[in-house]
């Protein structure tokens, strides 16, 4: 999950280099070269492997930490323990894996006492729950620091295997699920993974790419491209823009100002699924809606690398991994 490249002071004068989280992951992918049964491992949104002919086991871990992922309040521990098994949750779906088993970290001040702990583990199991996945160990621990939780889930391949971020092609469709923008105002305190409908479209289309929106429409749109050598085009009238979006204006929460499409395009935390297929395939599932959310075209992969913006009026604004340069 995104956290803020940020300085660490050292007591001995020495100047770091700031800290950025994708370029230290880049710097870590040659390390699971040496495991042979290994099919994908870092820089996906989970990693499997291979432990019998007929058997993939696919795992993740996400942390989520009291400051930075939530605040307590507003958040409840239950609300804290739905969340931090939710954001795990989504990243088995954003692979179309089945989740099985999880194990979970803990370390939880001690001011906070145990029933704030009980509701913690609560809010994780009754997720868990939600998606036929148990938990079957952990680790507790008791500090003066703030609460950290963090979660690792196993869970299964199908028997059509995984969906990588790398296999994208030239003229796929570009679709996600549900509404996207605004998380902060209620969504990210109450995360709905979208294990069944990934689970469903895999098995139901023949996807190409996919990832879950955890870091913004296109932070994690620029992942699948960089992953597939492969650039896109994404279409503003088409990007489906949450109710939330809309009433970010009007809310004391936020300072910067936005167009509520900019917070569709934008904001973290959406824990939809995005995804490519083909264009016979993609028409296939726009006119069967086949899901309880709905599923949305909102852009083409090309072959030219790069993304960019297309307006109704026919303009163009490109896009970096950070947002956009030029207003709109
Ligand atoms: P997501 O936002 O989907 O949770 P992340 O950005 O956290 O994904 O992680 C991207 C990739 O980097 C994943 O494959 C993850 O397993 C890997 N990764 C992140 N941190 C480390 C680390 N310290 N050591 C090894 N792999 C890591
Ligand atoms: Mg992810």
């Amino acid at each position: 999950m995104r956290i803020d490249a940020q300085q660490h002071q050292t007591k001995n004068n020495h100047m770091p280099q700031p800290l950025n989280e994708f370029s230290f992951i880049e710097s870590l992918r040659n390390c699971s070269a040496s495991c042979k049964s290994l099919e994908i491992g870092i820089g996906d949104d989970a990693a499997a492997w291979r432990v019998a002919e007929d058997s993939l086991l696919v795992t993740t871990v996400d942390m989520l930490m009291e400051g930075v992922h939530f605040t307590v309040p507003p958040a409840t521990p239950l609300q804290v323990g739905r969340k931090v098994m939710g954001v795990n949750l989504s990243d088995l779906a954003a692979m179309a894996a089945r989740p099985q088993i999880g194990v979970v970290s803990i370390a939880t001040p001690r001011k906070y006492g145990s029933s704030f702990l009980q509701e913690l583990q609560a809010g994780m199991q009754q997720q868990a729950e939600k998606f036929s996945t148990t938990i079957i160990g952990g680790d507790t621990n008791i500090w003066e620091g703030p609460l950290v939780v963090s979660v690792t889930l196993m869970g299964t391949a199908t028997k059509k295997g995984v969906v990588k971020r790398s296999d994208a092609n030239k003229g796929d469709w570009i679709f996600c699920t549900g509404t996207l923008g605004g998380s902060i105002l209620g969504k990210h305190l109450d995360v709905t993974p979208r294990v069944r409908e990934a689970l469903f479209l895999h098995e139901k289309y023949q996807l190409h790419a996919m990832i879950d929106i955890s870091d913004g429409l296109i932070g994690d749109l620029f992942h699948i491209l960089e992953e597939s050598n492969k650039g896109a085009t994404l279409f503003t009238d088409k990007i489906p823009i949450a109710e939330a979006a809309f009433l970010m204006k009007e809310s004391q929460l936020i300072k910067e100002k936005k167009s509520p499409l900019k917070h569709a395009l934008s904001d973290g935390e959406d824990f939809e699924l995005l995804f490519t297929l083909s264009s016979q395939q993609g028409e296939k599932l726009l006119a069967e809606q086949p899901l309880d959310i709905p599923v949305t075209h909102i852009g083409i992969v090309t072959e030219e690398q790069g993304c960019k913006l297309h307006h109704p009026n026919g303009t163009q604004t490109p896009l970096t991994k950070q947002g956009w340069e030029h207003s709109f």
